[in-house]
């Protein structure tokens, strides 16, 4: 059993002090999950169609059978939500990290070349946008391995971030096992922090489901396009005041399916617009994170 120890404590009352490269307080990193044909459906083998996350809902899994209409939403993320996506962010001047599906990029080649010539980081979101847990172990690793291999074939750079989303208790070292100079597959800190995996030191980036427009897809959760926004600012306004006393990071989680819809995508272009003229932000790709985090604070290693 690899699963690993939990921690309550983290960094208490003695969270570092410092500056993000530029002399600035809070990180932002945004996230777009890249997962639309990576999701549960039974012409990928799967047992059942897909439920979560999509605006059909209460979505049931049906057993053997397709579900067309949210099969039809997902289809709308990865047509359209995602090259708006990519213009918003264009438009922003911002770089983003995708949490990539290798099975959902490769049924869309030319979105992920858009991806990496537009200059963001492309991070493995595994094989298939399926639950993990109970997963053998070694097929878990040949499917990370596949992963990894396709978004390489794909993107022309192999990743080094991870996220799984539903894991197994097997997955963190299976990461490290692969080599990964991080995963975000924590939830639990506003920092990176170093954790032990059997003996090595590995980096987590902790990510979000709080600032993530999945909560439109779920009850209770965000309703109008302002509820997600509005959450964003709060999120924002906090970590920015605790920052002048330590630092933080924020992760904001997006879906083309999901903020790709026009309504949410005009008010988080609002808040993006907005968050990127402070000063004291930094918006960045978790790569960078990762690699300021190392040569800072490298004693973890
Ligand atoms: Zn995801």
């Amino acid at each position: 059993m690899n699963a690993p120890a939990r921690d309550f404590v983290g960094y208490g009352r003695s969270r570092p002090d410092f500056e993000w490269p530029g002399g600035r307080r809070v990180a932002v990193s945004v996230v777009v999950n890249y997962e639309e044909g990576g999701e549960n459906c039974v012409l990928e083998g799967d047992t059942h169609s897909e439920v979560l996350n999509s605006d059909v809902a209460g979505a049931v899994a049906r057993a053997g059978r397709r579900d067309l209409v949210v099969e039809s939403h997902y289809e709308y993320g990865s047509r359209v939500g995602h090259w708006r996506i990519l213009e918003l962010l264009r438009e922003c001047g911002l770089p983003a990290t995708y949490f990539a599906v290798s099975g959902a990029l490769e049924k869309n080649p030319e979105a992920a070349r858009s991806i990496v010539d537009a200059g963001h980081e492309v991070v493995s979101h595994g094989a298939r946008w399926i639950d993990h847990d109970g997963m053998p172990e070694a097929k878990e690793r040949e499917h990370m391995v596949r992963s990894l291999d396709v978004l390489e074939r794909l993107c022309g750079q192999r990743p080094v971030g991870w996220y799984t989303g539903r894991v197994s208790a097997n997955t963190r070292a299976l990461a490290v096992e692969q080599g990964l100079m991080y995963d975000s597959d924590g939830y639990n800190d506003d920092l990176p922090y170093w954790t032990d995996v059997r003996g090595h030191s590995h980096l987590v980036l902790p990510y979000s489901f709080d600032c993530n427009d999945m909560r439109f897809a779920s009850a209770p959760g965000f309703d109008t396009p302002d509820d997600f926004t509005d959450h964003l600012r709060r999120t924002l306004a906090c970590l920015r005041r605790e920052a002048n006393r330590h630092p933080a990071m924020m992760s904001i989680g997006l879906h083309l399916r999901l903020a790709g819809r026009p309504g949410r995508a005009d008010a988080l272009r609002d808040f993006l617009r907005e968050a990127s003229a402070f000063p004291d932000v930094w918006f960045c790709r978790r790569r960078d994170i990762a690699d300021f985090w190392r040569s800072r604070f490298p004693a973890g290693r």
